[in-house]
């Protein structure tokens, strides 16, 4: 899975259901059977947001005689079972369906199952209607299996341990387009219902996390890879800007067979985009789903790509699909490819620097994460979801770390032969670690039991302090070498060989230094004093590094245009001064480096700076004609607080077209408290764009100004704009109204407009109107959010009314509110005797706000 954009590319918080208080190891669960082949017939109804259907599991028992056959089901309604093998009867506990044969099925036999049920799933299929607030043109619905969401609309062995082929026939209205795994395989109208029947078979085996059915109005752009049909549907309202994330679909085909060296497995690609997906994407079979929020204009220039998304999702379509990790503790083995070949693209295509620049900022984001000491191959989570969320960065970064490191040692030709066995060994089967590390030491010769020892069945990385000196006399260069990481635990003392490059003159000089202790001294003599000593020139060891080279030695590294790791270094070791020479080079390299990358590091370690001749640096510095460099030199200019800095902002926005742009100076002009910057944004919350992006950064800026006077101007835009924000965007304006009225005496207007879209028809409106309402602070509300936290168990609306009730209990009023209240009756206790009427004033509204009893004096609710 990929999460949004940002944040995380792939998977969204599923329960485990009833282990969330077991900590115990997690293994895959025992099979029973051998399922075969899974058939299901469902007819979804749209209105009602119920599905009806059947699903038929042919199955084979395996060494063991098989007296109860257990299936996952959630909340699933059985009508009825019929089996080849008679059955004595059936129990359906809600969580699993259990079925009792009348004689045990003996070893190696063959059977079938067919299960009638009905479901009005709170997960795994998802409406998209209007009943629910979506247009009625881009009615549809789509499905989610991973990691277990299926067995909340069909029963099945919800586990990734079993691979079988599957095919689904869907009954819809005739103008609808059904899609889903595999092949198209017919299509007809029922002459009694009208409905049209389509039916899919996926006819390689697969596991049941990549079952996939979407259903409903959709527009497609079609485009063919040598036989294979490659298809991109969007919801007929958004088909305007479907190309601009369709695009680089062939480009991506093409270079992944290449790369991998296996063609791609299935009967087909479509990308399909829904409305208000909970992930980025999802790699199902010959369908990835994608966020339709991956959608861009072009008037965004280069700041929205989905680039990323689609390379993601595509090299799942081997790494996760056609081989898919036996249970979750290895999921890495899934999405550590994906994440690697999306950076391999990114090489290919926008060049080398574009794909060092992936992993420099994946290696930043793992070695600066505090209390990193669980092991990537892990079997303690809670849930199967938290190693895409809490150790997502494990699973995802890390993992194409592990990769990265890999080729790096074996180069790319051993490499792609070594990924090639894996893949065509397991084809269609599980994978786990150790079949990786097998497959890479066959091919190569080599072993790699150290690497996956320390990286992979142990935690962190190195923490490296090192220390340059040059022995003029001698000659001799001499690198001090520290393991600073906190040996304890999973945590131990890494032994790896460390590439250094030295360069003097037109000479480079490399050297491995092989570490394996705590502290070591090495010495390299050398022709002459080096103008640059580079620890890992490449970029092929995950290390967190602190190294400071003296400052001619920044200034050269920071002028080697083949060096942009270099370059990236030199420019974040610079914005940690603040004398004139270093701004100037950081000027220098935000105005002339030929990458984008450095010269955004370059704007941002100006801001950090924080002086005088960084400001003029930054307001100098020319309109960059990189969107992606404009924005971020707006953004730092945001961050000083003068009135050249409001003006450059201003300024900007007189001549900036790029409504993304405009959005971030939005968002910057908030902390000002400028009047003119005051009605610039009440302008854009009022204003139209592409997804209502500009009114959402007003929205944004108005949380920043945080003055209560915009509480009304944001009420009537709400109510007036509804429909123009999109779900997520609307969510965000009720979330900043109920913190702009969060200090308020009266919050009563606020709170009967948030009980109100607490009825709102769209699921993701009624769930932020829930988070607001704990925002707001109001214990009034509380007896609104009980009603629904009596919702459907597993519901998401019933787990934020909790949340919320939990924060208006533990507060009554919000912490800050108190800290003020505190403080002011503290300083009027220190002031004049002649204030003594208004401490008793205050006095009286703290014992009201804070009664003793929880309950006494509180009004009644309304
Ligand atoms: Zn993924």
């Amino acid at each position: 899975m990929a999460e949004h954009q940002h944040t995380l590319l792939c998977r969204h918080w599923t329960q485990f259901p009833g282990d969330a208080e077991n900590k115990a190891q997690r293994y895959a669960p025992p099979r029973q059977v051998d399922v075969l082949d899974l058939a299901l017939d469902v007819t979804p109804d749209f209105k009602n947001r119920r599905v009806s259907g059947t699903a038929t599991i042919t199955f084979q028992t395996m060494l063991k005689p098989v007296e109860t056959l257990r299936l996952d089901a959630y909340d699933l309604e059985i009508k009825k079972i019929t089996s080849g093998p008679k059955i004595a009867s059936w129990e359906n506990t809600d969580r699993a369906l259990l079925i009792r044969f009348e004689k045990p099925i003996p070893a190696l036999r063959k059977g079938k199952i067919s299960i009638t049920y009905e479901a009005e799933p709170v997960k795994g299929l998802y409406f998209r209607t209007p009943e629910l607030g979506y247009k009625k043109t881009d009615m549809h619905i789509w499905t989610q299996g991973e990691t277990i969401e299926a067995r909340h609309w069909f029963p099945c062995f919800d586990a990734p341990n079993e691979f079988f082929t599957s095919s689904i026939t869907c009954h819809v209205p005739k103008g609808m387009t059904v899609l889903s795994n595999g092949r198209r395989a017919g299509e007809k109208i029922d002459p009694q219902t009208g409905l049209k029947a389509v039916t899919w078979m996926q006819e390689k085996p697969h596991v049941n996390y990549l079952i996939s059915l979407v259903a409903g109005y959709f527009k497609k752009i079609t485009e063919k890879h040598g036989d294979l049909s490659m298809s991109f549907w969007t919801p007929p309202s958004e088909f305007a800007e479907a190309a601009n994330s369709f695009r680089e679909t062939k480009q991506c085909m093409e270079f992944m067979e290449k790369e991998i060296g296996v063609p791609y497995p299935w009967a087909k690609y479509d990308q399909v985009c829904v409305q208000d997906f909970n992930w980025g994407g999802m790699e199902n079979t010959s369908l990835s789903t994608l966020n339709a929020s991956t959608l861009f204009s072009l008037e965004t220039e280069n700041l929205r790509s989905s680039q990323g998304l689609v390379a993601h999702e595509l090299a799942h379509q081997w790494f996760g699909d056609l081989v898919t990790c036996k249970d979750w503790s290895h999921i890495w083995l899934n999405e550590g490819f994906a994440t690697y070949y999306t950076h391999l693209f990114a090489g290919h295509k926008d060049g080398r620097d574009h794909m060092l620049y992936g992993l420099y900022r994946d290696m930043k984001s793992i070695t600066g994460r505090s209390n990193d000491v669980v092991p990537m191959v892990n079997r303690k989570y809670d849930r199967p979801s938290d190693m895409f969320r809490k150790y997502g960065y494990m699973s995802y970064s890390k993992g194409s770390w592990i990769l990265h490191m890999i080729r790096s040692t074996l180069g790319p030709d051993l490499f792609r032969k070594a990924v090639k066995t894996y893949l065509t060994r397991h084809r269609h089967g599980n994978v786990v670690t150790e079949n990786l590390r097998t497959a890479l030491e066959e091919v190569s010769g080599r072993t790699f039991d150290r690497m996956f020892d320390q990286y992979v069945y142990h935690a962190h990385h190195p923490e490296l302090k090192i220390s340059y000196s040059w022995d003029s006399k001698a000659k001799l260069a001499k690198l001090s070498v520290k393991q600073e990481q906190k040996v304890e635990g999973d945590v131990m003392l890494f032994e790896l060989a460390l590439p250094i490059r030295f360069k003097a003159g037109d000479r480079t000089i490399d050297r491995t230094i092989p570490l394996s202790k705590a502290s070591e001294d090495f010495y390299f003599p050398l022709p002459a004093a080096p103008e640059s000593v580079r620890i890992d020139p490449d970029l092929t060891v995950l290390a967190k590094t602190d190294f400071s080279p003296p400052i001619a030695m920044l200034h050269a590294q920071l002028a080697d245009p083949k060096d942009v790791v270099g370059r990236l270094l030199a420019v974040e070791a610079l914005g940690k001064r603040n004398d004139k020479t270093s701004v100037e080079k950081l000027k220098e390299a935000l105005v002339k480096d030929t990458f984008y990358g450095v010269r955004l590091a370059a704007s941002k370690a100006l801001r950090g700076i924080d002086s005088e001749h960084a400001f003029e640096a930054l307001v100098s510095s020319p309109r960059q004609k990189d969107a992606r460099v404009r924005r971020q030199v707006l953004s730092d200019l945001g961050s000083f607080y003068k009135p050249a800095a409001l003006a450059a902002l201003k300024k900007s926005l007189q001549g900036e077209k790029n409504p993304a742009i405009r959005g971030s100076a939005i968002r910057s002009l908030a902390g000002f408290g400028d009047p003119g910057a005051a009605g610039l944004i009440r302008k854009a919350l009022a204003s139209s764009s592409y997804r209502h992006q500009l009114a959402d950064a007003a929205v944004s800026a108005l949380r920043t100004q945080d003055d209560p006077a915009e509480i009304e101007n944001l009420l009537g835009v709400i109510r007036k704009d509804a429909g123009k924000f999109t779900s997520r965007g609307h969510g965000s304006a009720l979330r900043g109204l109920a913190y702009l009225a969060r200090n308020e005496d009266d919050k009563s207007a606020v709170r009967r407009f948030l009980i109100e879209r607490c009825g709102h028809p769209n699921p993701r409106v009624k769930q932020a109107a829930l988070d607001a309402l704990g925002e707001l602070g109001d214990p009034k509300a509380i007896a609104t959010l009980e009603k629904f936290a009596r919702g459907r168990d597993g519901s998401p609306e019933r787990s934020k009314a909790e949340n919320a009730i939990e924060k208006l209990r533990a507060g009554r009023k919000p912490v800050d509110d108190f800290k003020n209240l505190r403080q002011e009756v503290n300083e009027l206790k220190k002031s004049n005797e002649s204030l003594g009427k208004e401490l008793d004033d205050l006095k009286k509204r703290m014992e009201a706000a804070y009664p003793e009893k929880p309950g006494k004096g509180k009004k009644k609710s309304d």
